[in-house]
């Protein structure tokens, strides 16, 4: 397997809309692969595709707290139910990393979507679990968890991160 390298914010493609998956080809089973991979050395709990620069409508995720690894692929997912009932996450994000913000969400929603076998799919997720697929197909549609934030706070991360990433050029 390949590890994928993670763009990080401000990126121009990370504000992009996704395509839609048409046909789950090799092509496409590799990617999930590479980005199931790339999300366990990252430590993350889930990674979309724009992340890792392929503007498709595909999303891994891993929420489990038990040890075991039980990764998810979601491709085309979408939510078609969501709970009035709101919850608080504190979120991150590795395209953000170091900066962590508490993120008002659905508490539980209902999302349609095709698996890596290419069988149509509708999922409950509650939890972590919810929140973490809201933050997924956000991405999808080029919105990042910081935009839930206001002007000034977003902007101050914004400054951080330019500077985080010509940091790591350096190196
Ligand atoms: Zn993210």
């Amino acid at each position: 397997m390949t590890e994928l390298s993670i763009l990080l914010h401000p990126d121009p493609r990370l504000k992009k809309i996704s395509i839609q998956v048409t046909n789950i080809d090799e092509r496409i089973k590799k990617l999930c692969l590479d980005m199931i991979d790339t999300m366990y050395n990252h430590s993350g709990v889930g990674l979309a595709a724009p992340q890792v620069g392929v503007l498709k409508r595909v999303v891994v995720m891993d929420c489990s707290d038990d040890g075991e690894k039980s990764p998810v692929t979601l491709i085309n997912p979408e939510i078609v139910w969501s709970s009035e009932e709101v919850s608080k996450f504190e979120e991150g994000c590795l395209s953000i990393p170091h900066i962590r913000e508490e993120i008002k969400r659905p508490s539980s929603v209902q999302v349609k979507f095709t698996d890596i076998c290419g069988i149509s799919k509708e999922s409950y997720f509650k939890g972590l679990w919810a929140t973490c697929i809201q933050h997924e197909i956000d991405h999808l549609n080029g919105k990042l968890f910081i935009d839930y934030l206001g002007p000034i706070k977003r902007s101050f991360i914004t400054k951080k991160m330019k500077k985080y990433k010509k940091e790591i050029i350096k190196k």
